[in-house]
């Protein structure tokens, strides 16, 4: 990736080199998102001739309102939409210029930002603050990258910032969960069998360096942030960038997902790491894990199954870890049989680890995951297997964690998996 040197006028350096910087709770000066707030980020074209560019506000208090004064932590909702405007710009570019919020976000000194669309999750260093640095300042950074990495495409870019509860909350649901919804479900049309070709990923090679997502419509990358759509789109912004074709050609395993053309492009572009991944599989070959992934699949075997555990999710799981402690085992570019990082999205998709099952194989999940993918999940299953409400069968934390008593809830819903061959 290109990296422009552009003058930002912010109090702090901003720069690729600060991309992988964490901020730990004892530096943190204020917080966004991360379930203590409300926190969601859009991109949204405009009309040009109806905009003004570099136009920055802020709605609602900033992070050094006399509100907070002797406060632990500045904790606020959050909303930032980016509008962009210009003869070239297309719809499905919105989504692509979307993601790299979570990338400008990351170059500040003293930011960091998880996540994407409405469960992305900020914090700024105390250090940052006492250089000056306040939210519009997000708004400057996200105002120069636009413009100078989509130059193409962007004339003109204004940014508005919401921090008051209800504009958050009124905004998020009227405004951005209906853009989010009609996005998915113009993915949700295409199947990979639909496709000529697929996609590489490789914007996660600079914290993995082995790391290849490879995107088809049925399987976003593990982000969640990059569907095919997205990827395709990319490519057409980036020629050179990090989206790259692959020409699918004949299947050699329909079930397992193996291509010969997948496995060469992954080979190279792993620079020889991994030489073959399946895309259907969490046990033989399985795609490789960064570490931003939004959920990490793995096999619960006393319940001939998989549970699934989401970022947001801090308590242990069933199979007796936590999200980072499997995160710590599954993520960094490595290949873990039996464990696979994901988007939520793929929980829904008919392809979701197929050659073990598919998504009848799912056991348990946290209940707020659960609630989020539930009409997909429950549609996809009823469509594969003429279960219906197939959630009502997947154990979570408010029914049972340990083994044993997921395991009896199981056997009372008489939940699909029981009675599948043995996945291990
Ligand atoms: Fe790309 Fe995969 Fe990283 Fe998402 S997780 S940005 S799809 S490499
Ligand atoms: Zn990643």
């Amino acid at each position: 990736i290109k990296i422009k040197v552009t003058k930002i006028n912010v109090p702090v350096s901003v720069a690729s080199a600060f991309e992988g910087e964490r901020v730990r709770k004892d530096t943190m000066f204020a917080e966004f998102g991360g379930n203590k707030t409300e926190c969601w980020e859009l991109v949204t074209s405009g009309d040009p001739a109806e905009m003004e560019d570099h136009k920055i506000t802020l709605i609602g208090p900033d992070i050094d309102d006399a509100m907070f004064a002797g406060a632990d932590v500045v904790r606020l909702p959050l909303g930032i939409v980016v509008t962009v405007g210009g003869k070239a710009m297309q719809k499905d570019f919105e989504t692509v210029l979307e993601r790299r919020i979570h990338y400008f976000t990351n170059y500040i000194d003293g930011a960091m930002h998880v996540g994407q669309r409405n469960i992305a999750w900020i914090r700024l260093t105390k250090e940052a603050f006492e250089k000056g640095f306040r939210l519009k300042h997000i708004g400057e950074v996200l105002y120069a990258k636009m413009r100078s990495d989509f130059e193409k495409v962007v004339d003109k870019c204004e940014i508005t910032i919401y921090t008051k509860a209800e504009d958050v909350k009124r905004l998020g649901e009227e405004m951005v969960k209906p853009i989010y919804a009609e996005r998915d479900a113009r993915m949700s049309a295409l199947t990979d069998a639909s496709v000529d070709e697929f996609y590489t990923c490789l914007l996660c090679q600079s914290f993995a360096p082995s790391h290849v997502c490879v995107v088809t419509p049925e399987r976003l990358g593990l982000c969640g942030a990059v569907s095919w759509l997205d990827a395709k789109a990319t490519k057409e912004l980036d020629p050179l960038g990090p989206n790259q074709p692959i020409i699918k050609g004949e299947a050699v395993d329909e079930r397992l997902g193996i291509w010969d053309s997948v496995n060469e492009v992954v080979n190279a572009a792993s620079q020889g790491a991994v030489e073959k991944v399946t895309l259907y599989s969490i046990l033989e070959d399985p795609m490789t894990s960064c570490g931003c992934f939004e959920c990490i699949c793995g096999i619960m075997p006393e319940a001939n199954g998989v549970i699934i555990v989401n970022r947001e999710f801090s308590q242990t799981s069933p199979v007796g870890m936590t999200f980072g402690e499997l995160a710590s085992m599954t993520g960094g570019g490595v290949q873990t049989p039996g464990f696979m990082g994901h988007g939520r999205f793929l929980i829904g998709s008919k392809k979701f680890m197929s050659a073990e099952g598919g998504l009848s194989r799912i056991v348990w999940m946290p209940k707020e995951l659960k609630d989020d993918v539930a009409e997909r999940l429950n549609k996809a299953v009823f469509e594969m297997t003429g279960i219906e409400n197939f959630t009502n069968m997947v154990c979570d934390e408010t029914i049972a964690t340990d083994s044993e008593a997921v395991l009896e809830f199981l056997e009372t819903k008489n939940h699909p998996a029981l009675a599948m061959d043995s996945i291990m």
